[in-house]
């Protein structure tokens, strides 16, 4: 049996910062990326707020240089899912992991990052026209309705972020916010504002997509006026926030009605000795890459702490 001290899940800002600290630290860790290495970052254009940059950086180029870093201090990074763990109640004993499926491995503590993902509508059509007009990634697939109408649904940082990177690539980007106020900050809501083929439709809700094999149009709802109408466009994007990758999970640890995995107050530990939880999977207030860092730095300093005593 493959067995280690510490098994990271995940490989955002959070998993990345518990890898070097427990690199630092001797506890020879080792990282599962998951289908997505570097995570959510790496679908993001510049990163304007972490600490250190002070010209801004890319996400995917943030992302390689936290693996790099990991990796100088000897975090071993392994592609792979894992599907499913079997977590020991004892203090000291083994956690199992099963990785895609097939291989499992056993590690004494487990460091949790597994982050969160886009969360869609619900419309029957957005999985008929899944990567045939409709995407929840605007930077990632932008780039194929270059010179076409758009629609992005949303207006927290997200959509504000992704509006204004499709403005640059469309002739006009519809937003469709379901309030009369946009969430996002203010810095984000100006560089919405300042883009002239930005169009904000308020108080709508994307009801229908048009289109059977590509998408031609999203019908709207307004909720104040009841107007409904097709707008034109050929890429749907989904910027309505995101689900925490915590199902593995469930029965084992505790985590709210929406998934977010509650850990002790002042600390990252869960109620099994020896699993640690940080970042997106754990915080639905922040939500930062900064933040999520942080998190992933408690729990390699508490993976440490609790190997220690256990010796
Ligand atoms: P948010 O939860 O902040 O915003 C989600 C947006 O989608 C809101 O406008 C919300 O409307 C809307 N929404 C939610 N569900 C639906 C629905 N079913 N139909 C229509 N609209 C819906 O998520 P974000 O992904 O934008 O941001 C997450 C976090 O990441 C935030 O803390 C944000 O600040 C941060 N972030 C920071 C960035 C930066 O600083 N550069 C960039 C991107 C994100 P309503 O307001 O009515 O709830």
């Amino acid at each position: 049996m493959d067995k280690h001290e510490c098994v990271i899940i995940g490989s955002g800002p959070a998993g990345y910062t518990a890898a070097i600290y427990a690199a630092r630290a001797d506890l020879k860790p080792i990282m599962y990326t998951g289908l997505e290495p570097g995570g959510q970052l790496t679908t993001t254009t510049e990163v304007d707020n972490f600490p250190g940059y002070p010209n801004g950086i890319s996400g995917p180029a943030m992302m390689e240089d936290l693996q790099k870093q990991a990796e100088r201090f000897g975090t071993e990074v392994r592609f792979g899912l894992i599907t499913k763990v079997e977590f020991s109640n004892e203090i000291g004993g083994w956690h199992t992991l099963t990785i895609d499926e097939e291989k499992t491995i056993q590690a004494r503590t487990v460091i949790i990052s597994t982050g969160a993902s886009a969360k869609y509508l619900g419309l029957e059509a957005e999985k008929r026209l899944a990567g045939h007009g409709v995407s929840a990634c605007a930077v990632c697939d932008g780039f194929f309705y270059k010179n076409q109408e758009v629609v992005i649904v949303g207006g927290g940082d997200t959509a504000a972020e992704e509006a204004t990177y499709l403005s640059k690539l469309s002739p006009k980007v519809t937003m469709l916010v379901r309030r009369e106020e946009l969430r996002a900050s203010k810095a984000m809501q100006h560089r919405v504002m300042n883009s002239p083929n930005i169009h904000i439709e308020w108080n709508t809700e994307a009801i229908d997509l048009v289109g059977e094999k590509v998408l031609e149009g999203v019908k709207v709802r307004n909720s104040k006026t009841g107007e409904v109408k097709v707008i034109p466009a050929q890429g749907f994007f989904l910027a309505i926030g995101h689900t925490p990758n915590t199902a593995i999970f469930k029965g084992q640890l505790d985590m709210d009605n929406v998934g977010y995995l509650i850990t002790k107050s002042d600390s990252t530990g869960t109620k099994i000795p020896g699993v640690f939880a940080s970042g997106d999977a754990q915080d639905k207030v922040y939500r930062q890459a900064v933040t999520a860092a942080g998190t992933g730095c408690m729990a390699a300093l508490e993976a440490e702490r609790y190997l220690s005593d256990l010796n």
